[in-house]
């Protein structure tokens, strides 16, 4: 019944314009078909991934949470702020921190009296 239908349509995979015999065809070709179907396989594959590297970073934050001194950057990570909020915080008084060097640090306990 269906048999005499010809749809113009764009190859999913090639973007190559063919004509389709039936409405649910994506592909020009066997070969795009089957080359797409690995690209989707290997973005499954990446997206089950995804939630490990996750993971590992909440994992980093909680051994910042251990830490008795903390960087910049580590502080940043740990409250979910920006450096300028940090460096606005230790020059207003809130925050005190020290140097090393050129290192400024604080101590994790600075953090924890914001909270009291
Ligand atoms: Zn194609």
């Amino acid at each position: 019944m269906s048999s005499n239908i010809e749809i113009r349509k764009i190859c999913q995979d090639c973007g190559n314009s063919f004509i389709a015999r039936t409405t649910v065809t994506k592909f020009c070709s066997h070969k795009c078909a089957s080359r797409n179907y690995k690209k989707r396989k290997r973005d499954e594959k990446i997206q089950q991934v995804a939630p490990v590297s996750v993971q590992r970073m909440e994992f980093n934050q909680e051994q910042l949470k251990d830490k008795d001194f903390l960087s910049i950057d580590e502080t940043c990570k740990l409250l979910g702020t920006s450096r300028m909020t940090i460096y606005r915080q230790i020059k207003s008084g809130n925050i005190k921190a020290g140097k090393i060097g050129r290192r400024t640090i604080i101590k994790r306990t600075e953090i924890d009296k914001l909270f009291q």
